[in-house]
């Protein structure tokens, strides 16, 4: 039974030195069979398994994670969650999975620390201006949040950009203001989701990696050949971010990703001087403030294929040198902590979620920027696997699109590419 968490709860569990909460989730022996093996224990993985339970009382799931749950590319993103998007098709997803975001903490009966702020786009150079406005446009279709803002209400709504003047290299010209923008806390998406389906019967099996993907004769998938044994499965899903074309070419099949290092790092904590997510396109950064005051700060991807997950020095150099470009007087701060992770990016720059030539196998991937995509990606991929069609949020996002040359290229994905 799990344990509801409320404030009574934590009452209760004080007078007990909290030495007796039961724990979040089970770790139970491996079966040999399963309905669906769902491949990564990251952010996609347990949404999907969780709605799997939820939404469609599919319950004899098994999450294979290599690794510890919620250690991959979730434990490693800097949590901004937003929906300003360029194309038709991925606008309507992402409004939708920031809506869930916005009440996931009650969903899951876990405090993400949701924390909703406005992001502000810093636009130095006219062609950006001219793509962010195209996209303002697109966006008001959809009635998501995106609206130009003065240079003077830029500086207004962050004292601290100091740099960017009129004799700057990249001089200010204006800004854009998303006001559905949000942080919150991302072991917490992990940990709550995975409580929430091992609460519905989804079995979680960490420190068990998938070595490869089995065939049977037909060509169909059979299951997956593990450090621990052959498990089958007549679906198996694929949510491995950065290894899924190392995994998928185990199946004999090639997909359009490749694979790119993005990396981050934080400051040591100050005192509350930014509460928005403010970002850089044309200087190739972004950041924002934790709730312990530390600065969170992301550069671009680096452009080479890379299975790295440290942050390469020159992009350390260059993101840092284009922070202190527009914030000059953070040039006495101390960095504590930097880290990265690595990518699958798709041709056209949007994810994939799809069934693929391999019967019974699907894959979640391409995702750029998927943390804020978490929980509508959980959503659509359950509706995938139980319905066998894509949910009507999803259903262009299929490998078939690079067969038909139907490519949903999108601007909309990070700062700077
Ligand atoms: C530095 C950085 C900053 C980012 N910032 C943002 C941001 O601000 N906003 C945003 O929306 N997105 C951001 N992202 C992207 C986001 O983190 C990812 O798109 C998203 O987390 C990927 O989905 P996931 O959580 O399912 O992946 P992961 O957490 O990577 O989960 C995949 C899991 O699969 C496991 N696995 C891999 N191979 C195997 C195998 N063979 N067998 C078993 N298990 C396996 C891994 O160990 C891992 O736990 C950022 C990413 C990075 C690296």
């Amino acid at each position: 039974m799990t344990q509801r968490y409320s404030a009574f709860s934590l009452a209760r569990h004080a007078l007990t030195g909290h030495k007796n909460w039961p724990k979040a989730w089970r770790s139970p022996p491996l079966k040999s069979a399963y309905d669906v093996i769902i491949i990564g224990a990251g952010g996609h993985g347990l949404a999907t398994a969780y709605h799997l339970a939820r939404d469609y009382g599919v319950t004899n799931v098994a999450v294979l994670e290599r690794g510890w749950l919620g250690g991959g590319n979730i434990a490693r993103n800097t949590v901004t969650i937003r929906s300003n998007y360029m194309r038709d098709e991925s606008i309507p997803f992402y409004v939708k999975s920031v809506e869930m975001f916005d009440g996931l903490t009650r969903d899951l009966n876990f405090n993400m620390m949701h924390s909703k702020r406005s992001m502000v786009d810093v636009v130095q150079t006219y062609g950006r201006l001219r793509e962010l406005r195209r996209r303002q446009l697109v966006m008001d279709i959809h009635g998501a949040t995106y609206q130009p803002i003065t240079t003077e209400e830029v500086r207004r709504r962050i004292p601290a950009l100091t740099g960017g003047g009129p004799d700057a290299r990249l001089p200010i010209l204006a800004g854009m203001v998303h006001t559905d923008a949000a942080v919150n806390r991302h072991d917490a998406v992990a940990w709550g989701y995975a409580r929430a389906a091992d609460a519905r019967g989804v079995e979680i099996h960490q420190q068990t990696a998938v070595n490869s993907l089995v065939r049977g004769a037909s060509g169909a998938i059979e299951g997956v050949e593990t450090n621990r044994g052959m498990i089958r499965a007549k679906q198996v899903v694929v949510a491995v971010s950065g290894h899924t074309t190392t995994l998928t070419e185990t199946a004999g099949l090639r997909l359009p990703l490749r694979t790119m290092n993005l990396s981050a790092f934080v400051s040591e904590p100050v005192k509350p001087l930014i509460d928005v997510i403010v970002n850089c396109p044309d200087s190739g950064f972004y950041l924002s403030q934790s709730d312990k005051g530390e600065l969170v700060v992301g550069g671009p991807p680096d452009p080479g294929q890379s299975f790295r997950r440290d942050i390469k020095q020159q992009v350390f150099e260059n993101t840092v040198s284009s922070m202190l470009s527009l914030f000059p007087a953070f040039k006495t701060l101390k960095l504590m902590r930097q880290w990265a992770g690595h990518l699958d990016i798709a041709h056209d720059s949007s994810p994939i979620m799809s069934h693929t030539d391999v019967p019974g196998l699907v894959i979640t991937a391409g995702w750029w920027g998927g943390y804020k995509a978490i929980p509508a990606g959980g959503l659509t991929l359950a509706h995938l696997v139980a319905k066998g069609a894509p949910h009507p949020l999803m259903a262009d996002f299929t490998l078939n699109r690079f067969k038909t040359l139907d490519y949903i290229m999108e601007s909309g994905t990070t700062t700077a590419r």
